[in-house]
C-alpha cells in the first residue's frame, strides 16, 4: 500500500525493454487489486516478460462477502500469482494457518499460483536435528494440496524480524530457513517434488545483498518490498548477475 494508480504506468515504462527473458529470470510484481487491470493491460500491450500478482485474496469465489477480493475474479483478469499469508496479514489481520490454507486451495482451484509467506514461527521439535525439525506454517499451508499441484506453489521464507527493518538475514541464516522448508516439503511430498517447488527469501533484500543470497543452494529467488518501490532499484535486484 505504497504507490497509487497514477504511478503504475510510469513505473512499468521504466522497466520496459530492461526485463530479462523469463527462461533466465522470472520477474513478477504483486500489487493492490486496484492496480491489477492497468498492469495487465500494459503488460499485454507491450509484451513485457512480467507476471502480475495480487497481494491477497479471499477463499470463496463469490458470494455475500462485502469488500473481499474474489480469486475467481482475479483469475479472470489474468492474474498469475497471489501472495498468501504475508506476515502483515497474519499480524495485523489475524489470519490463521487454517484460513491461509483455504486461500491457497482457492488460488490453486482457480488455476493461479500461490506464493505462500512463512515467517519465523517455526518450531524445532525433538533433538533439533534437521530430520526432526518441523515448519508448522508450511505443513499447515499445504494441507489437502495434492502432490500433482504442489509444484505450482512457491514458498517465501520471510522472517518477520527482517521485513522492512534493513536487517536482512545473513545468507547462512536465510539458507538455513529455506533448507528447513525444502526438507519439510520432502517429508510432506518427495525429494523430487520438493526440488520443483520454488523457495524465495524475503526481508530487507537490497541490490547489495541479493547476489550473496541467490548463491545459496535452497534460495531460488527473492521477494522484495522496499527495494521494489523504485523501478531503478528493482531492476538492480533483477540484474544481480550483471
Ligand atoms: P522488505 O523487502 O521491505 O523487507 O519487505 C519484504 C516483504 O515483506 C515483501 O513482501
Amino acid at each position: 500500500m505504497n504507490l497509487t494508480l497514477n504511478k503504475v504506468v510510469p513505473y512499468l515504462k521504466q522497466l520496459t525493454g530492461h526485463l530479462p527473458k523469463p527462461d533466465q529470470i522470472e520477474t513478477a510484481i504483486a500489487a493492490s487489486p486496484l492496480f491489477l487491470q492497468t498492469m495487465i493491460d500494459y503488460v499485454r500491450k507491450h509484451h513485457l516478460p512480467l507476471r502480475v500478482g495480487a497481494e491477497n485474496c479471499y477463499y470463496k469465489d463469490s458470494g455475500a462477502y462485502t469488500g473481499e477480493v474474489s480469486p475467481k475474479a482475479l483469475a479472470e483478469m489474468g492474474v498469475h500469482y497471489v501472495i498468501v499469508g504475508h506476515s502483515e496479514r497474519r499480524k495485523y489481520f489475524h489470519e490463521s494457518d487454517h484460513f491461509i490454507n483455504q486461500k491457497i486451495r482457492a488460488v490453486l482451484r482457480n488455476h493461479m499460483y500461490p506464493i505462500v509467506c512463512c515467517d519465523e514461527t517455526m518450531g524445532r521439535l525433538g533433538s533439533g536435528k534437521p530430520s526432526k525439525w518441523v515448519v508448522t506454517q508450511v505443513i499447515s499451508a499445504l494441507q489437502h494440496v495434492p502432490a500433482d499441484q504442489a509444484s505450482r506453489v512457491t514458498i517465501a521464507y520471510e522472517p518477520s524480524w527482517a521485513i522492512g527493518t534493513g536487517h536482512s538475514a545473513s545468507p547462512d541464516e536465510a539458507e538455513e530457513g529455506c533448507y528447513l522448508i525444502r526438507h519439510t516439503l520432502s517429508d510432506i511430498y518427495s525429494d523430487a517434488i520438493a526440488d520443483r517447488i520454488r523457495i524465495l527469501y524475503g526481508g530487507s533484500v537490497t541490490p547489495r545483498n541479493v547476489s550473496s543470497l541467490m548463491k545459496q543452494t535452497d534460495i531460488d529467488g527473492v521477494l522484495a518490498g522496499g527495494s521494489s518501490l523504485k523501478p531503478s532499484t528493482f531492476l538492480k535486484l533483477i540484474k544481480f548477475r550483471d
